[in-house]
């Protein structure tokens, strides 16, 4: 076990945990919301530092993202566990089902060694990714580190629930996030996620005060929060107080877990989020698990920049991130930056 960073312990006896917007009050012998954050002795304890669930090289643009070293593979990393309790989680198995006991025998692995082999494998950068990767925050750190000093980037693939002085720590070494905004209604986000949606909000402006690259995905699960009210909401957020350029991937959702109340999303409401993000003005909008190829085409004078075949640029026309039609730089961390 490795002591936590980001905690206070209380006159009364608590832990107050300041990880994550949950900010759980931990009681001696218990752990937190996420299951893997333990009040031993008056500290607290990261349980799941280092012990990896999966491991795997990755298409960057499977995060997604698509403005961010495209082509690239990012070497992917998770812990078991999760803050949030989505009904649908595609990645359940890691992410909800795990105890102190099943955490103990994971293998431990070093941060060195994960960099080692993401840069054995060709990788450009290591992704947190698969769970949610703010509850096993330090060892991201630790890891993230190294990488950096070894030339690698670091990306987060996250609900956006951590706290304010999480994402300026997170910006000393962290290159891009993309962040699952997975409803526009806090009502929804309570009942669905056990999570409100403001501290959402809150982490993807703090990540792009500072200057952390950020592209914004939402899984659309009909009748739950494809309606125009939220979309439109979601949009005018996306494009008023993150930016215009900030890419929208919009994703089709497919029954899982213990959430089967709705069918597949349709291509109707795909199309309609795909309306409603124009409308608002966003320049980069994305479909993802649909059979859908969106272009990236420049904001500027709409050529058609980057074509796909799933997660490979099939062509990749940006020049050292500029377009090469009009010169207008492409918002993104491209090679040579
Ligand atoms: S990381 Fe979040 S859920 Fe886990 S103990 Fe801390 S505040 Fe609670």
């Amino acid at each position: 076990m490795q002591e936590a960073d980001f905690y206070t312990l209380l006159e009364d006896g608590h832990i107050a945990c300041h990880l994550c917007a949950h900010a759980c009050r931990i009681s001696p012998g218990k752990a937190g919301v996420c299951k893997v954050r333990l009040h031993k002795d008056q500290k607290l304890f990261s349980l799941d530092y280092g012990h990896l669930i999966a491991e795997h090289a990755d298409p960057i643009e499977k995060k997604p993202l698509f403005h961010f070293l495209p082509g690239s593979q990012a070497y992917s990393i998770a812990s078991p566990g999760c803050n949030f309790r989505c009904a649908w989680c595609q990645n359940w198995e890691i992410s909800q089902t795990c105890d102190m006991t099943s955490i103990e025998d994971i293998p431990f692995t070093t941060p060195e060694n994960v960099v080692a082999r993401a840069l054995a494998s060709g990788c450009e950068s290591i992704a947190y990714t698969y769970t949610e990767p703010t509850i096993f925050y330090e060892y991201c750190r630790d890891v993230g580190r190294i990488a950096k000093a070894n030339g690698l980037r670091n990306v987060f693939v996250t609900n956006g629930y951590m706290q304010k002085e999480v994402v300026k720590d997170m910006a000393t070494w962290l290159d891009a996030a993309n962040v699952d905004i997975k409803a526009f209604d806090d009502a929804v986000c309570k009942r669905y996620m056990g999570a409100h949606l403001q501290p959402v909000l809150d982490s993807c402006e703090a990540m792009v005060r500072e200057g952390i690259w950020l592209e914004v995905t939402t899984l659309l699960v009909p009748g739950l929060n494809d309606d125009q009210t939220q979309l439109e909401g979601l949009a005018a957020f996306i494009a008023g107080n993150l930016g215009k350029v900030t890419p929208w991937h919009i994703s089709k959702y497919y029954p899982n877990y213990e959430y089967d109340a709705a069918a597949p999303t349709s291509m109707r409401s795909i199309q309609n989020a795909v309306s409603i993000g124009r409308n608002a003005g966003l320049k980069y909008i994305y479909v993802g698990n649909a059979g859908v190829e969106l272009p990236t085409r420049c904001h500027s004078c709409g050529e058609v920049l980057v074509e796909r075949d799933g997660f490979h640029p099939r062509v990749n026309r940006i020049k050292q991130g500029h377009c090469p039609y009009c010169h207008t730089k492409i918002p993104g961390v491209w090679s040579g930056d």
